[in-house]
């Protein structure tokens, strides 16, 4: 038996480019049926950003009980139960799924369990307990990515995880190999070292982290080290062994085989768009295994009542882009003609310190042959840094040196998540120095940092030497 659905929109994938979209036009007086095959909240709540920061907080504060003794906490042979530790990620997640959960229905989102296949331009058929065709006028793809895999022997040995497997692993082991430098790598290689295990990291390119400064990646590198994190950069993984009683990765260094051998082996080499199964061959939708489904400004397709928003467009792959993108890809659905802006994307690293990120950096400026002002502000120079000792944190601001426009920030340090905040809505609103300077923050407080920063801009700091 099969069933015809006709809703306004069709939402192909609930992450948080789907489940966004889906509520936001519901809101705005469509009808909407929502599809997802696996899951409500998509990677970033299910697989991502949640749970994994979830352990980030756990893996702090363990680090936070070992070092209380300066702020007269002492307990006797702290220990980790990672099970505890998966249990509270758990529950924070499914707190988080139950709200949005609430949400569609409230506004009566119609929420279809099952995966999505495109018939031809018009029509998806979901295969439930029965099939359902759905033609909508309008359609978008919210399918999101798909971790990827080296095609290496032994990857699919015992003990060799990638990011979802990893963060529903109750036994903590003594010893781990991180194969990839990325963002996802390196928030594991801090969250097990954090937790007390010896982490190494096996990076193909140059350098960790190949999106952030060169200067902020190396200070993180540092950081590494004090927590016994072992870096090896330029390095090829060729196999991994299953040895007596370990892993063991074997690798190309400088011309030279080398190896690691750990307990777990963490395979962290990145995601690729989601197009597989959408049926997209059998629609005129321009899209590659690569390069996703293509979209031009306003995330259309090619075909003009499809969209395509998140992971699955590949233009960054970022929680916050998708979400964006759904509320725009409504907009124009709705006959407004919204572009997104990526050069004003805010980006965090939840390493220990915190990388954050907004606008351009100096390496960009320099290639596009931007002249700017640079003031780099440290951590010490203010109160709350130091309460949360954190004073080896810094801030690089940049201004445009012509316009005076703020158009860059990298914040590296506790609570660099929050500061970013502000320089976003400073960048993006095309502040000045001296517009930040105006501004009044409370005290004691890290955002002082953002008047201290603008000021020292203006060669006006008052609690560093600019
Ligand atoms: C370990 C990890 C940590 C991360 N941390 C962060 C972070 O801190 N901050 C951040 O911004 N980003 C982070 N990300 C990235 C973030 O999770 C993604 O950018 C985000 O989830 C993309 O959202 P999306 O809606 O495009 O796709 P997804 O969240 O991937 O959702 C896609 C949905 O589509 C469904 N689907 C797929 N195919 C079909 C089909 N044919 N029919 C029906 N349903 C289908 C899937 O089941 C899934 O639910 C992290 C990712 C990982 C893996």
């Amino acid at each position: 038996m099969s069933k015809n659905i006709n809703p306004d929109i069709l939402i192909i994938g609930a992450g948080p480019g789907g489940y966004v979209a889906a509520i936001y036009a519901a809101k705005k007086g469509k009808s909407v049926c929502l599809v997802d095959g696996r899951w409500i909240g998509g990677a970033c709540l299910n697989e991502g950003c949640i749970p994994t920061k979830a352990l980030v907080k756990s893996a702090e504060l363990f680090q936070e009980v070992l070092n209380g003794e300066k702020h007269g906490i002492i307990l006797k042979d702290p220990e980790v139960n990672l099970e505890q530790i998966i249990k509270n990620k758990d529950e924070v997640k499914d707190k988080l799924i139950s709200g949005i959960e609430y949400l569609l229905k409230k506004y009566e989102v119609q929420v279809i369990e099952g995966y999505a296949e495109f018939l031809n331009d018009e029509e998806v058929k979901v295969k439930t307990d029965k099939e359902i065709i759905i033609k909508a006028k309008d359609i978008i793809i919210a399918t999101g990515s798909k971790t990827k895999h080296l095609p290496i022997k032994g990857i699919d040995l015992e003990n060799v995880f990638d990011s979802e497997k990893l963060l529903n692993n109750t036994k903590l082991p003594e010893s781990m190999t991180v194969i990839g430098g990325g963002i996802i790598g390196m928030e594991f290689a801090f969250i097990y070292a954090n937790l007390g295990v010896k982490v190494n990291v096996v990076e193909f390119l140059p350098r960790i982290l190949p999106l952030v400064e060169k200067d902020v990646a190396l200070r993180l590198v540092r950081f590494a080290k004090q927590l016994n994190i072992d870096i090896y950069t330029g390095s090829a993984v060729s196999k991994i062994e299953k040895t007596e009683d370990k892993l063991r990765v074997h690798f190309t260094r400088k011309e030279k085989e080398e190896y690691l051998d750990s307990e777990f082996v963490l395979e962290a080499v990145g995601r690729g768009p989601n197009v597989y199964g959408l049926g997209l061959e059998n629609t005129t939708i321009e899209h590659s295994a690569k390069s996703g489904v293509k979209v031009n400004e306003f995330l259309e397709t090619n075909v003009k009542h499809i969209y395509a928003i998140g992971d699955v467009n590949n233009i960054m792959q970022l929680a916050h882009v998708a979400s964006h993108q759904g509320i725009t890809a409504v907009d124009n659905i709705l006959g407004k003609k919204h572009k997104m802006n990526y050069e004003q994307i805010p980006s965090v690293i939840f390493t220990s310190p915190t990388i954050a990120t907004i606008g351009l950096t100096e390496e960009i400026c320099m290639e596009r042959n931007i002249e700017y002002d640079l003031i780099k502000t440290p951590y010490s120079a203010n109160g709350k840094a130091l309460i949360l000792e954190s004073e080896t944190g810094f801030i690089k601001l940049l201004r445009n040196k012509e316009t005076k426009k703020l158009i860059g920030a990298t914040v590296f340090g506790k609570e660099a998540e929050n500061l970013i905040a502000s320089y976003t809505i400073a960048i993006t609103n095309n502040l000045t120095a001296e517009d930040l300077k105006h501004t009044v923050f409370a005290h004691p407080t890290i955002q002082e940092l953002v008047h201290e920063s603008a000021l020292g801009l203006e060669k006006e700091a008052i609690h560093f030497v600019d």
